[in-house]
């Protein structure tokens, strides 16, 4: 289709919505200059330098008037011919003279792109009028990494998502919790800069609840732990206890506490010594009690019964760290939106911390969300928070944790990432459940993730458009194996299409 197009634009990615030609045409040359008034160190020059040099061997040359012949000129403009969205551009092309415009220097990419894309084929193009806009506001990819440098790899990869027309991504990054460390404010900041001079918006990723890797990492006694409550434990003949876990919370804010049958609690320090919290040993000093039963009150920390491990909501010194890190990362780095992760928790409510307030799961779930919202409110009153959905979602992993029904507390303007890949796992029951659908059905601003299966890119497509007020785009991830959805995710969230859906699988 492409090979025999007269229209060199039909061979753009992704392709502009409406074209309208006329008979003449414009044929560019090296002497050709660039008009931009608004001329900043941004992607804009960058590309022109570079498509310059590599076209005609040749110094792009900058004009200061527009009105001459022979002049790419680049204009910030609030005609109405310009879509609402931003990124949204207008080019006429006329014999002599191109004119790109759009309400924002982001639009003015886009449409330079367009128009350079064109350029690498044919000097000679026609002449008329293209206007282009965007399906959707958010077109956002994760990252994984744990910390993001500005590395030339990580400078390729936002070069590449850049020309792809996304617009935002999500870094995760252990930085966010030593923001206080000149070096490491620096080395997020210079990556956020990176990310906005290409048009992209840096989002801080960090886990406030969930598997909770980042806060875990920093205290190991913020792990969910399990409450063992007067566990008969038999004294060996040296005076051992060798408990049966991988591991305890010997922290301040859980205690080990040890009782003779009598009901009488031993001392720490005094009638006994824990030597280790890892294949956990403790030493009963008091030789009287060798060879007798104990019992044992402890907080064990062991995943292996779960699929995924868990950080405890109920520790103050974890809020403490939360609220740091929020506070920093608002502060410093003023970003528009925060993802706050709340995926994927692997247990809840079951160490001595969270029993010891007499809740349910659902109850601790609740309190959870509205506490790290709240924390969130005090630093910015407007900041976009998004979270997974798959915590909050009674159809998918809220039954696992035994939370199901916590969607009635989470807050309003929390917006959700669904990654309920009903493409793949694709079955009758999950076809109703229909992923987006339980959050969309509540009122919340809902967005898909596509993983590595380009089948989900149309089903949320059809799902989205379905709820277009509340679509948050897609979301292409980086752990989809081989960047398979990189580019469908681009053209959906472009086009609002997809060509994929012309396919059969
Ligand atoms: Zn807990």
């Amino acid at each position: 289709r492409l090979q025999s197009s007269k229209n060199p634009f039909d061979g753009v990615f992704p392709a502009p919505s409406k074209m309208k030609f006329n008979k003449s045409f414009c044929t560019i040359n090296s002497s050709w200059k660039i008009f931009d008034i608004n001329k900043t160190n941004d992607l804009i020059d960058e590309k022109l330098k570079y498509f310059w040099k590599n076209k005609f061997n040749k110094k792009i040359e900058y004009s200061n008037e527009k009105s001459k012949h022979n002049i790419i000129s680049l204009e910030i403009s609030n005609s109405k011919k310009i879509g609402q969205l931003v990124g949204s551009y207008l080019i006429e092309i006329k014999k002599n003279k191109i004119s790109v415009k759009a309400k924002t220097r982001q639009g003015l990419f886009y449409g330079l792109s367009t128009l350079l894309q064109v350029f690498e084929q044919n000097i000679k193009i026609p002449a008329g009028i293209i206007t282009d806009s965007p399906a959707f506001s958010v077109r956002s990819v994760i990252q994984i990494k744990t910390r993001t440098v500005l590395s030339s790899d990580f400078k390729d990869y936002i070069n590449q998502l850049a020309d792809l027309r996304y617009n935002v991504v999500y870094l995760p990054t252990d930085a966010y919790f030593h923001l206080d460390k000149p070096e490491r404010l620096k080395e997020i900041t210079d990556v956020f800069d990176y990310c906005k001079s290409h048009f992209i918006e840096p989002v801080p990723y960090f886990e406030t609840f969930g598997a909770g890797t980042l806060t875990r990492t920093q205290d190991p006694c913020l792990d969910e732990g399990i409450f063992h409550e007067k566990e008969i434990w038999k004294v060996s003949a040296k005076g051992l206890i060798e408990l049966d876990v991988p591991r305890i919370l010997d922290c301040p804010n859980t205690t080990i506490h040890i009782f003779t049958k009598a009901g009488k609690e031993l001392k720490r320090y005094v009638d006994y010594k824990v030597l280790s919290t890892k294949k956990p040993k403790i030493l009963i000093e008091n030789n009287e009690l060798f060879n007798t039963e104990l019992l044992l009150s402890y907080d064990a920390v062991d995943f292996s019964l779960f699929p995924h491990p868990a950080s405890c909501p109920s520790d103050p010194h974890g809020w403490e760290l939360q609220e740091n890190v929020i506070a920093n990362t608002l502060t410093l780095l003023k970003p528009k939106s925060l993802h706050i992760s709340q995926d994927e928790a692997g247990l809840i409510n079951k160490c001595s911390r969270c029993k010891a307030r007499g809740l349910s799961n659902q109850e601790i779930m609740i309190d959870q969300i509205n506490r790290v919202h709240k924390l969130i409110r005090k630093y910015s009153k407007d900041i976009d928070i998004y979270i997974w959905g798959d915590l909050f979602n009674d159809f998918q992993n809220a039954p696992k944790l035994g939370v199901e029904g916590s969607i009635k507390g989470l807050p309003k303007d929390i917006h959700v990432h669904d990654w309920n890949y009903v493409g793949v796992y694709h079955s009758d029951k999950m076809q109703t459940i229909n992923q987006m659908n339980f959050y969309f059905k509540r009122g919340f601003k809902t967005g898909g993730v596509a993983w590595f299966e380009p089948a989900n890119v149309i089903d949320i497509l059809q799902i989205g458009k379905k709820n277009s007020n509340k679509f948050l785009g897609i979301m292409h991830s980086a752990w989809a194996k081989f960047e398979h959805s990189l580019l469908p995710v681009a053209e959906a969230n472009w086009t609002g299409s997809s060509i994929l859906g012309d396919l059969d699988f």
